[in-house]
């Protein structure tokens, strides 16, 4: 791979000089913060009940669009993930052992009382997240729904899933998941273990806890056997207690590929079950003869959608270079119709930035691209004084040696390379340590075709970016981990076979 700057034949210049639309001005339209209720603190869900943690530590979970505190939650401990684990592993015979409809007929439940109570969940999602309510609303809580529907399909129907190798469960799965899609992360890894008849253990970030407290009361609402959902609350040193617990027979981890490859050095002879769900630098490569308005739609989406905190974002934009000054003027010209701001407005298109932690890992690297020697455009937008932010953010000039062409930002910020044939897209695309996704625009069908079986990724969507299916499996190659959750390759993790 060569050094030499992605420089477009023809300087960026000229597009900067597209007009720039006068935005509308839109009157705020805030959902209400008092749809749902946030107790001051929260205790650990073990067997079916909030418990106080061993531990007796506690820490405060905030609204990152205002910085103000939500509740204080329970730090869970050595002795509190033990007595999780216990309480699942107690519960598990049972659990296995009732009618596989039963089990399907708990799943249907939660289901249905996700969707029932979506509008106070979205709500509670975009407060202690940052996510733009409009998302929370119309993309995490359908899909968290859906993925139970799905799963519930499939409990009594492991037979023909697996034809001719008896499958059984494993037992109790150790579930962590990350802060960018709590609920939807959260239904990813718990629908499939029960249909699949284990019990689980499952910690969610330790920003973005307050979803999975509230999934605890969808538990007791559903009259879900006691034990068979645990949820512990904490930081990567409760994940860690997870993970080593010699109880546990099978680990879920969706987060950062550096804690991923941790977990499978800890792992190493232990005999549990690991599937790893990390990070991602996607490439989403636009030809000529694709769609441009269309694609530029997807190209928003593929890195603005939930500020950039998506593990398949599509980050490293290639367009091909005749097209190049027409892409980058029109996606300027749309990114300067992005609002930003108050994630409860529903005309927020980009919400909070999840962290403090976060938003300085976004800046330094966007600094570090400045430095490096690419070119920056943010469009010109006002940013609440109060919380964390950052504009959305298009890097031009970029050399796929840079930083920010290479790490994975997890935030609103783009990197746009260019190709002149689709075998140096091929290639430079494939240049990464990652391997979850990509996005291919063409109207050629047989193009489609042969991008996606060059591309060394998991997911290649044509001519559509970030869509999701309960039925469609999703994960990745290479440093974005292995094991797939989504279809019914997501069951296989949580079953054992003993071959016919
Ligand atoms: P992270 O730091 O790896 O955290 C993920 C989860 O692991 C959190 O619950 C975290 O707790 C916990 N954890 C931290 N250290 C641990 C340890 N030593 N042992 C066990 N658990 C530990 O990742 P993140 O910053 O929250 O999430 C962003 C990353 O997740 C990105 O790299 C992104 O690409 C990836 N991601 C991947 C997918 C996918 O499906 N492939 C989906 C979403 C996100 P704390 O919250 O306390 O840190
Ligand atoms: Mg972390």
């Amino acid at each position: 791979m060569t050094d030499v700057k992605d420089a477009p034949r023809v300087p960026a210049k000229r597009a900067d000089k597209a007009p720039i639309p006068a935005s509308w001005d839109y009157a705020p339209a805030p959902e209400a913060k008092d749809l749902v209720k946030i107790e001051d603190h929260y205790g650990l869900f073990i067997g079916g009940k909030f418990v106080e943690p061993i531990s007796k530590q506690r820490y405060t979970t905030i609204d990152p669009s205002r910085e103000e505190p939500l509740s204080e939650i329970a730090q869970a401990g050595k002795a509190d993930v033990a007595k999780a684990v216990r309480t699942a592993r107690e519960a598990q015979p049972r659990w296995a052992k009732l009618k596989p409809s039963e089990r399907a007929k708990y799943l249907f439940r939660i289901a249905r009382i996700l969707q029932e109570r979506a509008r106070e969940f979205a709500v509670l999602e975009s407060r202690n997240g940052g996510k733009p309510i409009r998302e929370s609303r119309d993309v995490d809580l359908p899909l968290a729904a859906a993925h139970f529907f799905y799963y519930a399909g499939w409990a009594d129907k492991l037979e023909y899933a697996f034809p001719n190798r008896k499958p059984r469960p494993v037992g109790v799965a150790g579930q962590i998941i990350p802060w960018n899609f709590p609920l939807l992360m959260l239904a990813w890894k718990i629908a499939p273990a029960l249909a699949a008849g284990n019990t689980v253990v499952l910690k969610p970030a330790e920003t973005t806890p307050l979803s999975a407290l509230l999934f605890c009361d969808v538990v007791r609402q559903a009259e879900l056997p006691p034990g068979v959902v645990n949820i512990v609350t904490g930081d990567g040193r409760t994940g860690a207690e997870i993970v080593s617990h010699p109880d546990v027979d099978k680990i879920a981890f969706t987060g950062s590929t550096e804690v991923g490859k941790a977990i499978q050095r800890a792992l190493a002879g232990s005999g549990k079950r690991l599937t790893l769900e990390l990070g991602g630098k996607a490439a989403n490569i636009v030809f000529d003869d694709a769609p441009l308005d269309q694609a530029v739609e997807g190209i928003v989406n593929g890195i603005y959608f939930n500020q950039g905190h998506v593990c398949c974002a599509g980050s490293r934009l290639f367009v091909q270079e005749s097209i190049y000054d027409t892409i980058i003027s029109k996606l300027k010209r749309r990114m300067s119709t992005l609002r930003v701001g108050d994630p409860l407005d529903k005309n927020t298109d980009v919400g909070a930035i999840n962290s403090k932690m976060q938003l300085d890992k976004i800046t330094s690297l966007v600094q570090s691209g400045i430095e490096e020697g690419a070119e920056i455009y943010q469009p010109p937008c006002k940013l609440p004084e109060r919380g964390y932010w950052f504009a959305p953010t298009v890097f031009t000039n970029v050399a796929q040696s840079y930083r920010i062409a290479q790490e994975e930002i997890f935030g609103p910020v783009l990197s746009v390379l260019t190709f002149r044939t689709p075998d140096e897209a091929v290639e430079k695309a494939n240049n990464t340590p990652y391997g979850l996704s990509a996005g291919v625009w063409t109207e050629k069908g047989s193009r489609i075709l042969l991008m996606a079986s060059k591309l060394k990724a998991g997911v290649v969507w044509a001519n559509t970016y970030n869509r999701f299916d309960p039925a469609s499996p999703f994960g990745g190659y290479k440093e974005s981990g292995f094991g797939r959750e989504g279809g019914r390759h997501g069951l296989e993790p949580y079953l054992a076979f003993d071959e016919a």
